[in-house]
């Protein structure tokens, strides 16, 4: 289980040795740019209180929920209230879309669609949830939406400078 003290060492390490978070991940990116990512697969409070943790070391990150969740529904009014004031705490949040959940991945357009929608932004990154056959083919994008692992985010290139 997520230790909070462990979690804050890691998060003192990476800002001691000089990187950045940032939630712009079509922004410029160098060296130092840190992209602290959450995927909810669980538990929406759970995502909420270690948001508000960041919050607190004022670390901001990004924070991918499910549409397609057994463990939750991102739906109930309680649940939105959570993940709007997630974003409200500034940090990003966006689509851990399933893609195991449809025949035809066009459907993350409909999913896209209904989260940017309901919590009123638009969606610019998307996580994969399990990613599996992505693997073989790490830099597709979803209908011309990045996703987090593209190569840009994961290997050095010469966009690092
Ligand atoms: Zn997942």
């Amino acid at each position: 289980m997520f230790n909070t003290e462990k979690y804050q060492n890691i998060i003192n390490k990476l800002l001691d040795n000089g990187l950045e978070p940032s939630t712009n991940w079509n922004g410029k990116i160098n060296s130092k740019t840190l992209f602290l990512r959450h995927d909810v697969d669980f538990s929406i409070d759970f995502a909420h209180s270690l948001a508000k943790f960041e919050f607190n070391q004022n670390v901001q990150s990004t924070y991918f929920f499910m549409l397609t969740s057994n463990m939750y529904n991102l739906f109930s009014n309680y649940n939105r209230t959570l993940v709007k004031n997630i974003a409200e705490m500034g940090h990003k949040i966006s689509l851990h879309f399933d893609p195991s959940a449809y025949e035809s991945l066009e459907k993350f357009l409909d999913e896209k669609k209904i989260f940017e929608n309901t919590f009123e932004i638009n969606i610019e990154i998307v996580s994969i949830h399990r990613p599996r056959l992505f693997l073989n083919d790490n830099n597709i994008n979803l209908s011309g939406i990045a996703q987090t692992y593209q190569d840009i985010y994961f290997k050095k290139n010469e966009i690092y400078i």
